[in-house]
Parts: structure tokens; sequence; C-alpha cells
């Protein structure tokens, strides 16, 4: 299985349009030790030729554009130039930062969309956009998939990829924009999930970029996970809070902190098994600068930073 990170940012991206912490203003003035990143988006494929989104971020556009296997395929001249390597999606919520993209794969390109129950009817029942994914009948097709149960991920004709999956529950919050009715009638553990994906191979990709706590599931799967990408959204809890004033702690936002004593990087200090990369980074944390001692002590602890357009192989 190759596993591709399209984007390595949390919401908004680094630097962020509305931004000028130090970290968005340093970039902006060239004088930062470290990348700028897009919003977080990954692509997987067992076979180089059938790739699957990990979310849909709204720099989809551009992350295709910067990656040459997921480029529309050449085709004979008496057929339509559109052959998109790009077979389906895998929606673990319905945050704005996950699912805009999937209205830029609109053009009438066959797709299978796997999902909960509770995340498809947020999309399709109350969001009248994304029926523009449904204008004809081989357009999208929804796979949904129960929390803890395996699926497989399927082309748009059926086929199977060779790719198993496992979404663990993770959160229980549905986003903001969600109405109370609609919020009444869904379920908690399909609001926030975290994927393992087993490779024809074996290998196992752990995918959670939005983790609240790390209780004996989330251990346990992490411990068997040849490559982990896990939450690196906020470095302290009060982050954000300390640059905006008063709100959200990392917590009430359903991110564990990196650092702290309660942190991921205390938390999962004996993980020895799988490469351990941190994605879904915030603009305003401290360990995206390279020069910085918040760098280097998540280093120094044997964790990586993703980057925009690194790549692996399971
Ligand atoms: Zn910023």
């Amino acid at each position: 299985m190759r596993v591709k990170i399209l984007g390595s940012g949390a919401g908004g991206g680094f630097p962020q349009w509305n931004c000028a912490c130090p970290n968005c203003r340093s970039l902006r003035a060239g004088t930062f030790h470290g990348k700028a990143r897009t919003q977080t988006q990954v692509a997987i494929s067992a076979d180089s030729r059938s790739w699957f989104l990990l979310g849909a971020s709204p720099d989809l556009r551009s992350q295709i554009e910067a990656t040459p296997e997921l480029h529309p395929r050449e085709q004979p001249a008496e057929k339509a130039p559109h052959d998109s390597p790009i077979d389906g999606v895998v929606l673990l919520n319905a945050d704005i930062d996950h699912v805009l993209g999937l209205l830029l794969l609109r053009e009438l390109q066959p797709l299978r969309v796997h999902a909960t129950k509770s995340v498809r009817r947020i999309l399709t029942k109350d969001n009248s956009m994304f029926a523009m994914l449904q204008r004809v009948p081989d357009q999208a097709s929804w796979n949904e998939f129960m929390p803890g149960a395996r699926f497989c991920l399927l082309s748009p004709t059926g086929k199977d990829s060779g790719l198993r999956c496992r979404a663990l529950p993770l959160g229980s919050h549905f986003p903001a924009y969600v109405s109370a009715p609609r919020r009444s009638q869904l379920h908690p553990l399909e609001s926030s999930l975290g994927l393992i994906v087993e490779s024809p191979s074996g290998k196992r990709l752990a995918f959670m970029p939005a983790v609240p706590r790390i209780d004996k599931d989330v251990l346990k799967l992490l411990d068997s996970a040849d490559l982990i990408l896990f939450d690196g959204t906020f470095w302290t809890p009060d982050e954000l809070v300390y640059m905006q004033g008063p709100g959200q702690s990392s917590w009430d936002m359903g991110h564990i902190p990196v650092s702290s004593p309660a942190g991921s990087l205390q938390k999962l200090a004996h993980l020895s098994h799988g490469r351990k990369i941190y994605i879904h980074i915030n603009n305003t944390n401290p360990m995206l600068n390279e020069a910085g001692p918040e760098y280097r002590q998540v280093r120094d602890a044997g964790w990586e930073i993703a980057e925009d357009g690194w790549e692996f192989e399971l």
C-alpha cells in the first residue's frame, strides 16, 4: 500500500488567511524555519492505479494537481477525457475541513463514498449542495460502515481494492452546523472516527487526526500499527486561549495536546513498533518551528512532523 500525505495542516492551513500569530506572521515574512502546509489530506492505494482519499479537504484541487499519481489518465480521442484514478473517499466525520473537498469532485465523476450513516445523513439530507454528487445514477455511490466493523474499500464499479478498514469511534460531537433536531436522530459514536487500514501485505496504517483522549482501545490499535498518523493539532491545551483570548481549550475541541503531562507525547511514549508521525498541525503550534525547542523535543522523542508531499510504502 502506498500512503501519500497531500496536506498536513489543521483547518485553515498554515498560514491561515485571517491569522497573524507569530508562526503565520513569520512564515509570510519569509523568516520562518519551517514549511507551509495545506489542510490535512491523505491518499492511499494498493496498486498505484486506484486511489482512495481519507477525507476530502478544502485544498483538494491544488493537492491533486501537486500529485501526479492523482492526475486523470489520458484517454483515446473518441472518449471523454475524464478518467481520474480517484476511486473513492472515506469520511471519518462531517467537519467542513474534512468534507468540503467532496464538492470539488462533483464533475459527474463516479465515486464510492464510505461513511457512517450519521455522516451521510448530515451531508445528503441537510446540505442540499451535496445533491450535485447525485445528479446521475452512476455518480456517487455511498457505502455505510459501522464503527468497529471491518469493511473493504470498493471502486465505483464494486471492484475490491484489497484495502481493509476498521473505524474506531473517538469523539461524540457533531459539527456545530448540524441542527439540534437532526442531532437527536444521529448516533454520537458515528460522529468522529479514527481509521485503521490494512494493506494486502498485512501492514497497518493508523489515521487519527482528531483524538479527544487516549484510552485502552486507542492504545491497542496504535500498538499494532506500522505507520501512525496522529493528532498533532495543538501543543498545549490553552494554545488558542493564549493567542486569541477566552474560548475553548484543545480538550473542548476534541484534540489531545502534544505536550503537557496528559498529552500524547507522554501517553504514547512507550510505542516502539510503528513509525510515529504527527499530522493535522494547527498554524499556532510552536513545534512547526524547526529552530525551536518544541520541534527538538518532538524529534528527540522519536516522532516526526508530517509535511505535504511525504509518501510511505506499507
Ligand atoms: Zn497563525
